[in-house]
């Protein structure tokens, strides 16, 4: 067999008549070359393993052109993965999900699961729009040899092997796209790429990569540092009373505590020391790092009263509860 190269509008014509023939042509993505054929066929697919000399339990990504011919593959996916759909696709990054059952075993080596992606490369879209069926494909390499990102690299292992190969030029991201699993209850990545674990924890909230370790979204700004905490030691009490027996508690150990409350609990509280915070949430808030800053220059424990956990009381007692670390009593 001669392996023609070319490239433009002919070659798409020529590639999409060859795969509606039932034959493989190797055609350029962003990541890497690859050597497809109708993801429905599985003596076109049988035909791309004997190529490459692959071994067949090694499942191919089927190609798409957009993202609604997902379902022309498989049975869908959750809805929470719409937005990595969204951001990712077309791109490098190929997601695992449930096959349908008109897409041959040979193209998921047996597995219930197909890998799916949308090239980016315009080349890449053209073509398989213009073969208007999904397009399996490895790499346009012989197994076990380095994948191609050239025309030139594709030709050096497949003369002889596939009758024509689309010349895309370089491929721009030039290694292998990631592969994430969202089968599952968490997101896994099997193959890392060129979209990161990150980039994907950034998206979805947080992702396990193929080392099984978990990668979470970056914190939104601050979250990361240590919150501002009083030197003092700081707890939450859950109500007023539970409050003043911490308060007396500490007393009877030798401590020096005060308690931080709503201005109308004061009374409640008797004589022992305490500050009032203001009686609106307005004034709650606007006071309530003034008030820290006072009690720990001159107490040993801050007990604060909790003052709820909803609208701007809900916010101040975001930070109240980072400075108690959490301790609530
Ligand atoms: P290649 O890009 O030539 O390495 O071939 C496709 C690769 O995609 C395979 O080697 C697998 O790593 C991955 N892959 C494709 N389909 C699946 C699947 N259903 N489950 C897990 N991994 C897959
Ligand atoms: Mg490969």
């Amino acid at each position: 067999m001669d392996t023609l190269i070319l490239s433009g509008n002919k070659a798409i014509e020529l590639g999409a008549q060859i795969i509606k023939s039932g034959g493989i042509v190797a055609f350029p993505t962003e990541t890497v070359y690859g050597l497809g054929a109708c993801a429905y066929d599985s003596d076109a697919i049988a035909a791309v393993f004997a190529a490459k000399g692959r071994p067949m339990d090694n499942p191919l990504i089927v190609h798409l052109a957009s993202g609604k011919d997902i379902l022309s593959v498989s049975c869908g996916y959750d809805e929470r993965y719409r937005p990595l759909i969204d951001k990712f696709m077309p791109g490098p990054l190929t997601l695992v999900v449930k096959k349908r059952a008109d897409i041959p075993d040979c193209v998921t080596a047996g597995l219930d699961t197909v890998g799916v992606r949308i090239p980016s490369h315009a080349v890449a879209r053209e073509f398989i729009e213009s073969c208007a069926v999904p397009i399996a494909a490895p790499s346009a390499n012989l197994s076990t040899k380095i994948s191609p990102t050239s025309a030139r690299h594709v030709y050096e292992d497949m003369n002889g092997r596939v009758p024509l190969i689309i010349d895309g030029g370089d491929c721009d991201v030039g290694i292998e796209s990631t592969v994430l699993d969202i089968t599952g209850d968490i997101p896994v990545i099997l193959r890392p790429g060129a979209v990161t674990a990150e980039q994907i924890a950034d998206v979805l909230g947080s992702v396990k990569t193929h080392e099984g370790k978990i990668v979470a979204a970056a914190p939104a700004p601050g979250m990361k540092y240590k919150h501002y905490a009083p030197v003092c030691d700081c707890v939450v009490a859950s109500s007023i009373s539970s409050a003043v027996e911490e308060y007396c508690r500490r007393v009877d150990e030798g401590g020096n505590p005060v308690i931080l409350c709503k201005s109308e609990h004061i009374g409640i509280c008797g004589d022992i020391h305490t500050i009032g915070l203001g009686s609106d949430d307005n004034e709650i808030c606007r006071n309530i790092y003034a008030a820290m800053h006072a009690a720990e220059k001159s107490y040993d424990c801050i007990i604060c009263e909790d003052l709820g956990d909803s609208g701007l009381l809900g916010s101040v007692m975001n930070r109240v509860n980072k400075s108690a670390g959490g301790k609530i009593i």
